[in-house]
């Protein structure tokens, strides 16, 4: 008989609560790419990804009941260029001397080294370090794997792939990718995520660290 699954009491700062609704997004297809019809200069990166909109971001306390099974898009991809903890949106856990910057892996022994991680990195507080370890579900059925990464470098952008259909409207038939800023296809790309590679990687105890501290 399997553990039954313990109910999370922590709301990640990446996880979307249900007020955050979704804003427009009135896609188009125009000169062989996907674009928005209000399109204004914060919707692309400077390499010329499209950013999903995402959903409105209202202030903790107010943001209603949390949905674990998705990812605030403009959250995650704050996190992960900014260097958030994912579980409180304060500084992640940055240590030179223990190897750098604080990732969680689904896995027990996952191989860090070159992984490209959606996932972003976490502060060393006692209080998100667990929540990310007991009470993520893909981790307590699958374990974890903690990393200290020296060098996180954006590998590129994860969202839906859409196609041209009639009248100009694009349609997504079903198709995630993630790609590097310059892939041909990222042209039909709508970017909600951050991926990052994840270099020069230091397996860590994250027990033992706190024990340490
Ligand atoms: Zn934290």
């Amino acid at each position: 008989m399997s553990t039954p699954l313990r109910a999370p009491t922590v709301e990640p700062w990446i996880v979307p609560g249900s007020r955050e609704t979704a804003l427009p997004f009135p896609l188009r297809v125009r000169r062989g790419r996907l674009e928005y019809a209000d399109e204004t200069s914060a919707d692309r990166t400077p390499s010329g990804v499209l950013l999903h909109r995402g959903l409105r971001s209202l202030p903790e306390g107010r943001r209603g009941r949390p949905r674990y099974q998705l990812v605030h898009p403009a959250r995650q991809r704050a996190a992960m260029l900014d260097n958030l903890c994912q579980i409180c949106g304060g500084p992640a856990s940055v240590v030179p001397e223990l190897g750098g910057t604080l990732f969680l892996l689904i896995g027990h022994d996952t191989r860090a080294e070159g992984a490209i991680t959606l996932r972003p990195p976490l502060c060393a507080g006692r209080r998100c370090a667990r929540a990310a370890v007991e009470e993520c579900h893909e981790i307590q059925r699958r374990g974890h794997t903690a990393v200290r990464v020296r060098s996180p470098l954006v590998y590129g952008y994860s969202g839906r792939i859409h196609a041209p259909g009639p009248f100009g409207r694009p349609v997504y038939r079903g198709e995630d990718l993630t790609l590097p800023p310059g892939h041909a296809r990222s042209r039909w790309l709508l970017a909600a995520t951050v991926a990052v590679r994840l270099q020069d990687c230091t397996p860590v105890d994250l027990a033992a660290e706190r024990r340490a501290a």
